[in-house]
């Protein structure tokens, strides 16, 4: 049975202070989520947190992630913070490919495969990000877009590695913008992409990836687009950086 996830993206929002406040909140609130609560919960606070916050959260019950690591494993990258580095500070998982480093910081789906290979060999489960631009989507052409991203950033990997990966899919038009994907739109996607992955690794490894939807969801959409039966939860931005919609939204599952 795959695994059903809400993940928060902090991105570069919150102070030393009040990310560690935040951390403690949420973590108040998932000590009162029901004991069979099987959704995992993550967060992903600016690296600069990670160690205050790993201190601060019940690292039973909250995975500690990381926004993105270096392209090099070590070495002379000047302000660079290495998957090595951050599995040393009780980080777990690694956004990997999110749409704002690909366009603001050039990532290249070659880069990203690195990325992905350095978090597998330091034990981080990596949270791939794949999605279709505006254009790209209204020009019809975004089932190849995110096909491709996958081919180049995924699907060089072992049956055995592919298998630690979380999938997140995350249509840039819908990130940050207020508009959501329609809950028949992640479908179809998420469909596709379970589809393409049974194509190359078979159906059990596809039935068992997950696959998360991120772009706007928050806690009045969270029900309807978890309820697709390929969205197994979600990678959040705006609406984790509050304590109760995150936990709205883990509840949403
Ligand atoms: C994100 O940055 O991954 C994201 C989904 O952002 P938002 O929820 O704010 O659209």
């Amino acid at each position: 049975m795959r695994k059903k996830i809400v993940a928060g993206n902090w991105k570069m929002n919150t102070n030393l202070q009040s990310g560690i406040a935040l951390a403690s909140q949420i973590n108040k609130l998932v000590k009162n989520l029901p004991d069979d609560s099987k959704t995992g919960i993550v967060i992903a606070p600016p690296f600069l947190h990670l160690s205050s916050v790993q201190g601060a959260i019940d690292n039973e019950k909250i995975c500690l992630a990381s926004q993105n690591c270096a392209a090099y494993p070590k070495g002379a990258y000047t302000g660079e913070i290495s998957a090595k580095m951050l599995q040393s500070a009780g980080v777990k998982a690694v956004i990997i490919g999110h749409s704002e480093r690909r366009a603001y910081f050039g990532e290249t789906d070659e880069t990203l495969s690195t990325k992905v290979d350095l978090c597998l060999e330091n034990n981080l489960k990596p949270i791939f990000c794949c999605g279709e631009q505006l254009a790209e989507r209204q020009s019809g052409n975004y089932f190849n877009i995110v096909q491709n991203q996958l081919l180049k950033g995924l699907f060089g990997l072992s049956p055995e590695n592919f298998e630690r990966v979380i999938i997140a899919y995350e249509p840039v038009w819908a990130i940050g913008t207020g508009v959501t994907a329609s809950a028949e739109q992640a479908q179809e996607m998420h469909k596709f992409i379970r589809a393409i992955i049974a194509d190359k690794y078979g159906s059990l490894i596809a039935d068992d990836t997950t696959i998360l939807y991120g772009g706007s969801c928050k806690p009045s959409n969270a029900k309807e687009l978890f309820s697709q039966p390929d969205v197994d939860g979600g990678l959040i931005g705006g609406a984790s950086l509050k304590a109760e919609d995150f936990i709205e939204i883990v509840k949403a599952i």
